[in-house]
């Protein structure tokens, strides 16, 4: 068991809610930080079916994708549905904790899951977001220093690369500095030049930890005046962004992907539906989980053979075809989010070791209900 406010801050290591979209509302709907979790269900939608289920699975925490609340809300009298529901949470001490956008274009996130399931390979961004402003801390510091100034500069969050921490790039060389009336050197003295074998040190870090950095560069350095500058990295496109592209081992008929994909997701009401020459061969394919006609373009310049998505228009995707851009495939919203949920499931049951049990929710919670043809 852990506290919720454990469980939330994993959850927002992996989906920081900084991410989201200006128009979007993630986070903690409700739940107190100090409540304890045993048990965590992960759903696509906050509807009354997955409450019940948290509920009935005797959870702690219902963690959704969707948002319950959207657009300003002035109360959340139980006369209301969705007032309910925050009623039915609270008085059965279950926190709602939403991450949304920032799942989407997180890495991996719900397209990435999607992606996986229709076992695309060499997965990127379809819409790359700009990675992390990031600096490089450039700094002098006598040679017998130099282990010390990299490990505070390490613990203040400088030299994190991917996997590997305390990077840094060294070179030596001789500093030299004329100590002035009033200074009180570490070394020389004051009135003649001195010459230090000295070290350069160049650290990335991101930019948000820059204050950071310089403090503990400060704390750490053993001079009165350190020598240093942050340097601005050009941005450069990341591995985060809403929707992915990726390939399939053995190239298939359009006719035949649709049928891979629709074995690959749950069935729901919603189906499946294909516009496009059927004969046409699919190698590379577009995902974008939930509603991507905002994708459409970018498949297009991305020269995919397919697009899979949901939520798609008559007229977007008529317009699109006729202006030969990529097969299109309409799996359903509901359909093309769940996979992120084991997905994500997944990776806080291992950032919790294992403290909490997590469930995913196979109910089906897409408003259709039917699908007659
Ligand atoms: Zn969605």
């Amino acid at each position: 068991m852990r506290s919720l406010a454990d469980v939330v801050a994993a959850l927002e290591l992996r989906y920081p809610p900084s991410r989201a979209a200006d128009w979007d509302a993630v986070g903690l709907v409700c739940g107190a930080p100090d409540d304890t979790v045993e048990k965590v269900l992960f759903a696509v939608d906050p509807v009354a079916a997955s409450v019940r289920e948290a509920i009935d699975t005797g959870s702690q925490l219902l963690v959704t994708h969707h948002p319950l609340f959207l657009s300003g809300v002035h109360g959340v009298p139980a006369t209301s549905y969705k007032g309910r529901l925050v009623h039915d949470l609270i008085r059965n001490g279950i926190g709602l904790y939403v991450a949304h956008t920032n799942a989407d274009s997180a890495n991996p996130g719900v397209s990435d899951a999607l992606a996986a399931t229709l076992g695309l390979t060499d997965l990127r961004p379809l819409a790359p977001q700009p990675a992390d402003a990031r600096d490089v801390v450039v700094v002098f510091v006598p040679a017998e220093d130099t282990d010390k100034l990299v490990d505070a500069l390490s613990a203040a969050g400088a030299g994190a690369v991917g996997d590997y921490s305390r990077c840094a790039w060294l070179g030596t060389g001789i500093g030299t500095f004329l100590p002035g009336d009033g200074a009180s050197p570490v070394l020389g003295r004051v009135g003649s030049v001195a010459r230090v074998p000295e070290t350069r040190v160049e650290m990335v870090l991101s930019r948000e930890r820059r204050a950071a950095v310089q403090k503990a560069l400060v704390g750490a350095h053993p001079y009165e005046e350190p020598a240093y500058s942050f340097i601005e990295v050009a941005e450069l496109h990341g591995r985060r962004g809403t929707g992915r592209i990726g390939r399939l081992i053995e190239p298939m008929l359009l006719a035949a992907f649709a049928e891979h994909v629709t074995r690959g997701l749950p069935r729901a009401p919603a189906g499946i539906r294909t516009a496009g020459d059927l004969g046409t061969t699919v190698t590379t394919v577009a995902v974008c989980g939930g509603a991507g006609d905002s994708l459409l373009d970018a498949a297009t310049a991305a020269g995919v053979d397919a697009y899979v998505t949901a939520d798609l228009r008559h007229h977007r995707v008529s317009e699109h075809l006729e202006g030969g851009g990529p097969a299109v495939i309409d799996a359903g919203h509901w359909a093309t989010e769940w996979p992120w949920l084991a997905a994500a499931a997944d990776l806080l049951r291992a950032d919790l070791e294992g403290a909490v049990q997590i469930a995913v929710s196979q109910l089906v919670t897409d408003p259709w209900t039917q699908h007659t043809y």
